[in-house]
């Protein structure tokens, strides 16, 4: 028999962010690690929350969200995305991660194959495998990191259920285009595979690139479980709230499953999010263009400073090419040496891989104060005049 401590011991252990953001406390060292802004919070949120607390009840929502929540949720996405979706088929959560959980369990069948695309965030494959299911894995291709089709059509066997896809992509910023979903379109109707779309960055696109959710191509739009995050939308990334929405009975299977993870969501944080979603595309377009202009500032930094940053259209993130900038190439050691000895945490991009990791890539997150940017920057560039 095994003992407990050999049962408590599984894919369980602290992520890279966490590991990243400790030193960097410890080391008093700039956190350009982790994703979490540290600029002024909105307060047309702060406000409606501290409404909400007042002049709702708060006590349990309906399990699936509150019908406002779920109304605003749709309103805006007919607004930004052209979409038109039904409240019905939305299931507020806490947080993406919940939705991601709640829709994997509903997916996925033990023995199942699930295609995820790396590099990949840090949760997709701990869910698929609780759920009994079995990764195949894709890689997109740097610099530019493209989505393979031909790989990913190879990787289709017999078992394989799903794909998990991730646009805008975290950690490298690329988004898919309408093209490429297509073609992922095509393979899913061909294999009658499920598509789960993270798009919790899908707020938080630049350089008047536009975001292309699968629910948006015919072929998909049935089989697709499209995810987003109030916290990625606002940059509040402590409210978790956050959804799924699909076609009417697989949001049900998946409101089946958030039923018995948190069955609701905090209340008034959910009356606080349906007051901010209506807010007018113009707050919605200020709030992006804050985050344009501190990723110029970032990318400008480094670029002066001799980093080779590869092109990012969504994210609060960018990639550094360690090859390009002329810096060696192992990514997890350059990392700890730039905290150690620079001063500023960043993440190995090799940390979203499961298999067969690129290991020239370090993500940065530039959701940060300028003074933030400005002193990493000037950190950063003197490392590498002593390195
Ligand atoms: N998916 C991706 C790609 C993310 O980057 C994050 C947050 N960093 C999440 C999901 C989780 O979102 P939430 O905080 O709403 O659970």
């Amino acid at each position: 028999m095994t003992s407990l401590s050999e049962r408590l011991s599984g894919p369980s252990g602290t992520t890279i962010f966490e590991v990243m953001s400790g030193l960097a406390r410890d080391l008093g060292a700039v956190n350009l690690g982790q994703g979490f802004p540290d600029m002024d919070e909105p307060e047309e949120l702060i406000a409606a929350a501290r409404r909400a607390l007042g002049a709702h009840s708060n006590q349990y929502p309906p399990m699936r969200g509150l019908p406002e929540l779920r109304g605003a949720i749709a309103g805006y996405y007919g607004r930004e995305q052209g979409l038109s979706i039904d409240p019905a088929e939305i299931v507020v959560t806490s947080g993406a991660t919940e939705a991601l959980a709640a829709s994997l369990l509903a997916l996925v069948r033990p023995g199942d194959e699930v295609i995820l695309v790396q590099p990949l965030y840090d949760a997709y494959l701990p869910l698929v495998q609780w759920a009994g299911g079995t990764a195949r894995f894709v890689s997109l291709k740097p610099p530019h990191w493209t989505l393979p089709l031909d790989e990913l059509a190879a990787a289709i066997g017999p078992g394989t259920r799903g794909i998990v896809l991730n646009t805008p992509n975290n950690p490298t910023g690329t988004m898919l285009t309408r093209a490429e979903l297509e073609a992922v379109g095509a393979l899913a109707e061909a294999h009658d595979l499920w598509v789960v779309c993270d798009e919790v960055w899908e707020g938080m696109v630049f350089d008047d690139t536009h975001h292309v959710s699968p629910l948006s191509i015919p072929a998909l739009t049935q089989r697709t479980v499209k995810i987003g995050s109030a916290g990625k939308i606002f940059s509040m990334t402590g409210w978790k709230i956050g959804w799924a929405i699909a076609a009417p009975a697989l949001a049900s299977a998946i409101a089946g499953k958030h039923q018995f993870l948190t069955f609701t969501t905090a209340t008034p944080l959910q009356w606080a999010v349906a007051e901010a979603l209506a807010l007018p595309p113009d707050w919605h377009a200020a709030h992006r263009a804050r985050y344009a202009q501190a990723k110029a500032r970032l990318v400008g930094g480094l670029t002066r400073a001799g980093f080779a940053v590869l092109p990012a259209s969504g994210t609060w993130f960018v990639t550094v090419d360690l090859a390009a900038s002329g810096l060696p190439t192992d990514d997890a050691v350059l990392a700890e040496r730039l905290i150690r000895e620079a001063g500023v945490a960043s993440i190995p991009v090799s940390a979203f891989y499961a298999a067969a990791a690129e290991t020239g890539f370090l993500r940065l997150c530039f959701a940060k104060r300028d003074a933030t940017l400005d002193l990493a920057v000037e950190r950063l560039a003197r490392s590498r005049l002593t390195g």
